[in-house]
């Protein structure tokens, strides 16, 4: 049995040399192996062969979607590598209005899911940056983003997977009930496993009735501080937030730059993007009224985004922020997250660290649910320079997170780049647990060996 015996047209199979170049590199500035090939499977009976072959000649297996994962979890590191790459498995199967669930192929990107079920008055709420992923790649890594806080993140939107297991057979984990209390929860296990576990193939969505209504606000502080303040007066004032997003001044300038979009805003230091939905505008509307009455004294100035082409302009600012970084220096971006109460104590300690490292550190983050973007900028500094200081400000900001309680990743997953500090975050009878759960799960270690432990 030959790989082109499993995939035999051309354009969905690359071996060795003629691998793209795109799957040879990562955002996270990985160095990575040669790989053994790529294959574009179509369906869930290819993936079956291409994991059977792999058993068989014994090679590592990486399960890839749209690549934009920021933990080099997709990234090949052993050498050898069969990249099972699902893009072309990227179709709507069946949108279910009695049990309001949708059924897709792990390749359909989010905004397409998105854009789908809201032409027919649904609402998918899991809402990363990353417009483009797929929603396997979603899953893998239980991807969060702007919506969190109100509506939780992929996980409470899987009812049921098909998955492929290590040895190629499939299975369906979970299942279209609403309550289970039937035996383990496997399905909750494989979402988050990042690759590790099994191969997603098909998915059983939940999905909500759309709010009829939605606004934006934006607020600007003088401080950091001020602003975090503010986040915990929003979220103990019933306000509810569909997304509550903190960025600072410093870090919107990247996006300002790179879009050739000016913020309404330009007070402060820092700035709370909010949006709120309901199904009643007046709700909305008394909702901001608070918002203007609480923070009154804290705000330097609240700007309501009453037009729709004001909101997206700030929201497109917002979801551009990684991207504009990417073009102007290297960095090393974070994802940890604290309990809510400790948020500002993180946030401000990285300020500390920022001036006993002399190391340009900046922030941007999922604020209403503890989940902080730190990011290090490398700008002008040698390679042996940055290493050193980047080594020396994440050990002192892991042992920070540690002391609050909080863990090194909210959504991003652990992947590569975060291995060592989810071993001080986690007490080693999980972490044997976990490796324990892989062992029998996938006793031959193919399944995107050497990530997360
Ligand atoms: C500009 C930008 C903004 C981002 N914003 C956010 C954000 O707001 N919130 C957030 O959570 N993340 C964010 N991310 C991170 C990233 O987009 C997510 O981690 C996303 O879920 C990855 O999806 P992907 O399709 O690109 O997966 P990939 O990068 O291809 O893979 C990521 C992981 O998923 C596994 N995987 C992929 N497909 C499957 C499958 N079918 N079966 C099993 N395993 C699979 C891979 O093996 C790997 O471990 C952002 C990234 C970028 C570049």
């Amino acid at each position: 049995m030959q790989l082109q015996d499993i995939i035999p047209d051309k354009g969905r199979l690359f071996l060795n040399n003629e691998v793209p170049e795109v799957y040879k590199t990562d955002y996270s500035y990985q160095k990575v192996a040669k790989v053994h090939a790529v294959a574009r499977p179509n369906t869930t009976e290819e993936v079956m062969g291409l994991v059977k072959f792999a058993n068989e000649e014994a090679l590592p297996i990486i399960a890839r979607g749209s690549g934009t994962g920021v933990a080099g979890s997709q990234v090949p590191i052993n050498g050898g590598e069969l990249i099972i790459d699902v893009q072309n498995m990227n179709r709507i199967l069946e949108l279910d209005e009695e049990t309001m669930t949708l059924t897709v192929e792990p390749g359909v990107q989010l905004n397409e899911i998105q854009t789908f079920v809201e032409s027919k008055g649904y609402f998918y709420p899991p809402d990363p940056g990353s417009k483009n992923s797929t929603i396997g790649g979603n899953i893998a890594t239980n991807a969060g983003g702007m919506r969190a806080v109100k509506y939780g993140t992929t996980r409470d939107y899987v009812r049921e997977l098909e998955v492929v297991l290590p040895d190629g057979e499939k299975v369906t984990l979970g299942s279209l009930n609403i309550k289970s209390s039937s035996g383990y929860d496997l399905k909750n296990l494989f979402i988050g496993s990042e690759g590790t576990l099994g191969i997603t193939t098909k998915i059983k969505l939940k999905v909500l009735p759309l709010p009829k209504f939605k606004k934006s606000v934006l607020l600007a502080f003088q401080s950091l501080k001020d602003a975090t303040n503010g986040v915990l007066t929003i979220l103990q004032n019933s306000i509810e937030p569909t997304a509550l997003e903190l960025f600072e001044r410093s870090t919107i300038e990247y996006s300002e730059r790179f879009t050739n979009i000016a913020l309404q805003s330009q007070k402060g230091d820092a700035y709370l993007l909010m949006t709120i939905d309901s199904n009643e505008e007046e709700t909305i509307s008394r909702k901001l009224d608070i918002v203007k009455s609480i923070l009154t004294n804290q705000a330097l100035e609240i700007i309501p985004l009453l037009t729709q082409e004001e909101e997206e302009k700030a929201w497109f600012l917002r979801d551009n922020i990684l991207v504009a970084l990417m073009q102007f220096t290297e960095f090393e971006m974070l994802d940890e997250v604290v309990p809510i109460n400790k948020f500002a104590e993180m946030i401000n300690y990285t300020k500390e660290l920022q001036e006993k490292h002399g190391l340009k550190v900046i922030n941007f983050g999922h604020a209403g649910d503890g989940n902080i973007h730190t990011v290090l900028m490398k700008e002008d500094l040698d390679d042996v320079t940055w290493q050193t200081k980047r080594k020396a400000l994440l050990d002192d900001l892991y042992d920070k997170v540690a002391e609050l309680g909080g863990l090194p990743s909210a959504e991003h997953g652990i992947g590569i780049i975060k291995k060592g500090y989810l071993e001080k975050m986690r007490h080693p009878v999980e972490l044997d647990l976990m490796r324990k759960i892989k062992n029998a799960i996938d006793p031959n270690n193919l399944l995107n060996r050497g990530k997360i432990f």
